[in-house]
């Protein structure tokens, strides 16, 4: 049983643009959020729908040009399996280092090796601000400590090696030239238009 809404949400929510490299939201530490309301879950479902319309398991609030600490995560890619994460922090990293083979919403097209710990601790407020603290391992905890970075500022350019940047050269290069583009506004051969 609940009251009427005075205006009910049939649609889907919407999805964002994304920021690419090196847009500079990119670079800033997020901000917390201190209001734990409805536009806060309507911005987590739209999270969401960004992510899975763009086909990642991963997505970090900078990443959609908002400069706040809230990440989704869904390992199959799929919104029945994803949770999000409001404030967190990474307590602890454990476990044996792996590399594995990452890609970011923010790099399209660029893939590079990138070790990280197996397993890491956080803590973290859901959609109520009720504070609660999690161990991710495996896969889900790779994917965590990746969107935490945004969150920090830190890139999957800061995490390749020297060969992997060398292989993404001419990518990260054109991600540069595109944003210059861009923000020199259109005009005859100048701006490039939004993607979607
Ligand atoms: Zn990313």
């Amino acid at each position: 049983m609940s009251e009427p809404q005075a205006a009910p949400q049939t649609e889907a929510p919407l999805a964002f643009d994304l920021t690419l490299f090196p847009e500079p939201v990119l670079r800033k530490k997020a901000e917390p959020v201190t209001r734990f309301d409805a536009e806060l879950a309507a911005f987590v479902e739209a999270m969401f729908a960004t992510m899975i319309h763009s086909g990642g398991v991963g997505l970090a609030a900078p990443q959609v040009g908002v400069k706040t600490r809230v990440l989704v995560v869904s390992e199959s890619g799929r919104r029945e399996d994803g949770f999000a994460l409001i404030n967190p922090t990474i307590l602890e990293r454990s476990g044996p280092t792996t590399l594995y083979e990452e890609g970011c919403l923010s790099f399209p097209g660029i893939y590079a090796e990138v070790p990280r710990p197996d397993r890491c601790k956080v803590v973290a407020q859901d959609l109520s601000g009720n504070r609660f603290e999690k161990e991710y391992s495996g896969f889900v905890a790779r994917i965590v400590q990746h969107e935490y970075d945004h969150l920090e500022g830190v890139l999957l350019v800061d995490r390749m090696s020297p060969a992997d940047k060398l292989k993404n050269k001419v990518a990260l290069q054109e991600l540069v030239e595109r944003f210059q583009r861009l923000q020199a506004g259109p005009g005859p051969g100048g701006g490039l238009p939004r993607r979607r």
